[in-house]
């Protein structure tokens, strides 16, 4: 299948949406060009699904920087926390940059079914994001209980509470999936964002790109919608958003 008919098939609900091999291209330009560096002093760290498929369809160039370092658990909320944005926070050459790459995932199949995807094989299709199909499915069944956080189930108990705080609108949309990865790409984007305001850097640039990562079928890849394309200048600390030239179809 063409790139053209794979992303035709992605718009269907994700009309932004590039390859992430694309989004990766993009990235090391814009690192290049606008930020004048090397890809080696750049430090990746990424917030995406533990899931298998976001380490089998990772992008082979995203290995010209730095790491990555692995902050995501389930669905990609930031699991590791402030120590962990310390800890990479600290691994960065002195006048580089780091570059957090985050979002929840979400499965389209060849056919444009949402929540899931058909992995090498199998020959069933299978869910994807696992973890948000089994919190909207306790939703539904009103059985997810305020503040039911567990040491044994952590992250999924998390990911549960997240969209029990926005239930309505996760019940009452047109599809409940798509609503509920609008939400959690909410609550990581915000996490991140105080997780970054509370971190000292010794670099130069933070770079952050929030995204709804969208695997697709062992033979069609992975996409990327682009949400959030921030570089902070560390020295003046002024933020910029670059999101209307990302988002530029080429
Ligand atoms: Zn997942």
């Amino acid at each position: 299948m063409k790139k053209r008919e794979k992303l035709a098939i992605i718009h269907s609900w994700y009309p932004n949406a590039i390859t992430t091999i694309d989004s990766v291209n993009k990235i090391i330009d814009f690192v290049e060009y606008d930020l004048d560096l090397e890809p080696k002093q750049v430090m990746l760290a990424d917030s995406v699904c533990s899931d298998d498929v976001n380490s089998i369809q990772y992008p082979a160039r995203t290995q010209e920087f730095l790491g990555p370092f692995k902050m995501g658990g389930l669905d990609g909320f930031p699991f590791t926390g402030l120590t962990g944005m310390g800890a990479f926070a600290s691994h960065v050459p002195d006048n580089g940059a780091v570059f957090i790459y985050y979002g929840p995932h979400v499965g389209i199949t060849k056919d444009g079914t949402l929540g899931e995807i058909h992995r090498f094989g199998q020959s069933k299709n299978s869910g994807c994001c696992g973890a948000a199909k089994g919190a909207l499915a306790k939703l539904v069944n009103n059985q997810i209980k305020a503040g039911n956080v567990s040491e044994l189930d952590y992250q999924m108990n998390t990911i549960e509470q997240i969209l029990f705080n926005e239930k309505e609108r996760v019940l009452n949309a047109p599809a409940p999936l798509f609503t509920a990865t609008e939400v959690i790409y909410e609550a990581i984007d915000k996490r991140i964002n105080e997780l970054v305001d509370k971190t000292n850097y010794t670099c130069k640039y933070v770079i952050l790109v929030g995204a709804i990562l969208v695997n697709s079928d062992s033979d069609m890849g992975s996409f990327t919608e682009i949400r959030r394309f921030d570089v902070i200048d560390l020295t003046t600390k002024k933020r910029q958003n670059n999101i209307e030239r990302f988002n530029q179809h080429s």
